[in-house]
């Protein structure tokens, strides 16, 4: 049986929706603290980020209502990065994930980036106990070095299964990390495009071996038939 492992940011839920979730328990914690008017802080966590991408948003947020300090901007970080996110899995990600579960593929998560953050999302979307999927790698546990485009996690994948890269599918989002360090070693790969990656366009080394919209694509019949049969010549360029 061939072994399915997902990306988690924009490939199974909307990462921008983890985003305002975090802006809005900043905004309530403004309020508490500061009696800050949610809507108004929302409103210009949302234009900064639109003007000047992430970064610096709650050091302008602070600045506008004259509250900047550096002791703030870090207390309105630990808000965020702590936060119970209100997140929720795309439809197709659900449907997926049983279809998945039906056919009694073995699932895995291999997903970068803060430890905690990463895990609370796992948790609020119900994927880090899903009876579907057999471990969660959140791959900074194992140091920033074993990281994507690191395929370590995804040689863990392969032993824990005893099965050959080649029969491993790697479905992410990002052609910047995602493809590019597992290519070489024989994974499968699956580009999803969605989030904001998706208008990227990048050499070959760096793109999946096939493109998809969404992950009901999955079970169109070129696509199905590499998974259970582990024929990797069912794999196309799209
Ligand atoms: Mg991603």
């Amino acid at each position: 049986m061939k072994i399915v492992v997902f990306d988690l940011d924009d490939t199974l839920y909307e990462e921008i929706t983890y985003v305002h979730s975090g802006f809005y328990a900043v905004a309530m914690y403004l309020l508490e603290r500061f009696d800050l008017p949610t809507d108004e802080s929302m409103k210009i966590m949302l234009s900064v980020l639109k003007s000047k991408g992430r970064g610096q948003i709650f050091d302008s947020l602070l600045s506008h209502y004259g509250k900047y300090s550096k002791a703030n901007v870090k207390e309105c970080l630990s808000v965020y990065r702590s936060h119970d996110p209100q997140i929720h899995l795309y439809e197709d990600s659900v449907k997926c994930l049983e279809q998945f579960q039906k056919m009694g593929t073995p699932l895995y998560i291999v997903t970068d980036g803060n430890k905690w953050v990463q895990y609370r999302k796992l948790q609020a979307l119900g994927l880090y106990d899903h009876p579907a999927i057999r471990k969660c790698y959140i791959s900074r546990r194992f140091g920033i070095k074993n990281e994507k485009p690191s395929p370590y996690c995804f040689m863990q994948i392969c032993a824990k299964e005893n099965v050959k890269p080649s029969d491993v599918v790697y479905i992410g989002d990002n052609p910047h990390k995602d493809f590019v360090g597992i290519k070489p070693l024989g994974f499968k790969t699956v580009r999803i495009l969605r989030g904001g990656f998706a208008d990227i366009q990048k050499s070959a080394e760096f793109e999946a071996d096939i493109t998809i919209k969404t992950l009901d694509e999955l079970w169109k019949k070129e696509i199905t038939h590499a998974i259970p049969n582990r024929q990797p010549l069912g794999w196309q360029k799209s």
